[in-house]
């Protein structure tokens, strides 16, 4: 779905969308939709400002993917609000793209008829995804010596300096 600017310069544009798995493309992410996600809000282009748009809304769905650590399917709920800002990059000189780099990373861009809905949404999924994607936080993970899966069954294999090293990252991510 398209946010057209045009319409937008009429009135506020108001979305409710419901994007079945495949509908959007989140090929070569390592993550795939594992239900419909949906999406509503509204669209609004700024007053007073060079083509400014403002895009508030809410998203639920669900994602998954292999566990970073057993492989098993990790599922990944998704529920969150979202409000952003879009320019159009025709808008930009130099200088300014020099320091949106450095700190105005919020600020998204947009050229032409205005902003496709489905973009948006695979950007914001894949902000709300976890760094590390692990199907629980204490997924003990796949043997490295035999390579059984030790949330199935416990191995009696030595790897005590690995152990080590994961019980202290599982604090500071539970931190
Ligand atoms: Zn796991
Ligand atoms: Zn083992």
């Amino acid at each position: 779905m398209l946010l057209s600017i045009k319409e937008m310069e009429v009135r506020k544009v108001r979305f409710d969308e419901t994007f079945q798995p495949g509908e959007i493309d989140f090929s070569g992410a390592g993550v795939r939709q594992s239900g419909p996600i949906h999406v509503d809000g509204e669209a609004e282009l700024l007053a007073n400002t060079d083509g400014e748009v403002r895009i508030k809304g809410h998203l639920g769905g669900k994602m998954e993917s292999e566990c970073d650590r057993c492989l098993a399917i990790a599922t990944f709920p998704l529920d969150c609000g979202f409000d952003l800002f879009y320019r159009p990059s025709e808008s930009l000189s130099v200088e300014e793209e020099v320091a949106i780099d450095e700190g105005e990373a919020e600020m998204g861009f947009y050229a032409g008829a205005g902003i496709e809905l489905e973009e948006i949404l695979r950007e914001q999924v894949m902000l709300l995804l976890p760094m590390q994607r692990v199907c629980t936080s204490d997924c003990k993970g796949i043997c490295p010596v035999c390579g059984r899966n030790r949330n199935e069954s416990s191995c009696d294999c030595r790897v005590a300096a690995a152990d080590d090293r994961w019980s202290a990252l599982r604090k500071i991510s539970q931190g």
